[in-house]
């Protein structure tokens, strides 16, 4: 068993910790495969790549993409990818795209709730501003005392249903895997144990992904517990996927599961890194 960790943000995305504090981290707390996985976005990866390397820590290339399946945001995570593939690239652009006039419109409902100035308060906390995320919305209600931690800020405001929530329409499923595996990488569903779906929604995704040629899932990640940990290690059975692990660290002060913490992968299950040997950068 290797200390694999594949999922985790920096501030080229909604992490409070650069590539390089990152890469330490990794090191210092055992990790011994490492990938940086920021959402919709491949800015960092250079930074990591270098990092890594200093360190002496194999490394992985990475991103979240964020995609709209069945009305519902459902990450996949990217593995071994050409960084700087332009099919892959062009399409994380257009993801991305959205962003600002998203968090403009998320910060004029919340002023409609008398809650004034959270787009530039937000904009505070943003490391890359093609990435502002809900994250830093939350990162800044917390700082003005508005909710106490940032799980309290996504409860009340910022999830579906509530008042600074704006839906959003993210890449289409097939297309993010297709921009993944385009790039020479594998995909991955990221932790679905968090997802709202029904069976039969949670089916028609793994199906879907499979279709499209999807060929991993998190096993084991921050947000699963035991559960979620034997579900889909069967999952990896029945659809014939490769497990990955990753704690989608994103910060010391807020992530409860730090770089290299996560259970290892039960013993039924191919490592997804496994199949990734070859795009290992050393
Ligand atoms: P966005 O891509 O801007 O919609 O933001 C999604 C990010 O918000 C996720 O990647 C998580 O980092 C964070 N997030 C989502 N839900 C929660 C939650 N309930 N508590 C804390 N962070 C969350
Ligand atoms: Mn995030
Ligand atoms: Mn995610
Ligand atoms: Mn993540």
């Amino acid at each position: 068993m290797i200390n694999v960790d594949l999922h985790c943000h920096s501030v080229v995305s909604d992490g409070t910790l650069t590539p390089e504090a990152l890469a330490q981290r990794a090191r210092s707390n055992g990790v011994e495969l490492w990938a940086l996985t920021d959402h919709d976005e491949l800015g960092g990866q250079d930074r990591a790549i270098a990092a890594a390397r200093d360190a002496g820590l194999p490394y992985l290339t990475g991103v979240e993409v964020s995609v709209t399946f069945a009305g519902v945001t459902v990450h996949i995570v990217g593995l071994g990818m050409d960084h700087t593939n332009s099919t892959l690239l062009a399409g994380l652009a257009a993801t991305r795209g959205g962003r600002e006039q998203r968090a403009r419109e998320m910060s004029d409902d919340l002023a409609r709730v008398g809650i004034p100035g959270v787009y530039e308060g937000a904009l505070k906390f943003v490391g890359n501003p093609d990435l502002i995320s809900r994250s830093h919305f939350a990162r800044y209600l917390v700082e003005i005392g508005v909710c106490k931690d940032i799980s309290e800020v996504f409860r009340k405001y910022i999830t579906e249903g509530k008042p600074g929530f704006v839906p959003h329409r993210w890449a289409t499923l097939g297309d993010a895997v297709s921009w993944i595996t385009g790039a020479g990488g594998v995909a991955v569903v990221a932790h679905p144990g968090r997802y709202k779906f029904t069976a039969t929604e949670e089916y028609a995704l793994f199906t879907e992904f499979k279709a499209h040629g999807g060929q991993g899932v998190e096993v084991m990640t921050g947000a699963h517990g035991q559960a979620d940990y034997v579900k889909y290690a069967g999952f990896c059975q029945e659809f014939d996927l490769l497990a990955s692990r990753g704690s989608d660290f994103h910060s010391p002060e807020e992530s409860h599961t730090d770089l290299g913490s996560l259970p290892y992968l039960p013993g039924s299950v191919t490592p997804v890194w496994e199949l990734l040997q070859p795009r290992i950068l050393l």
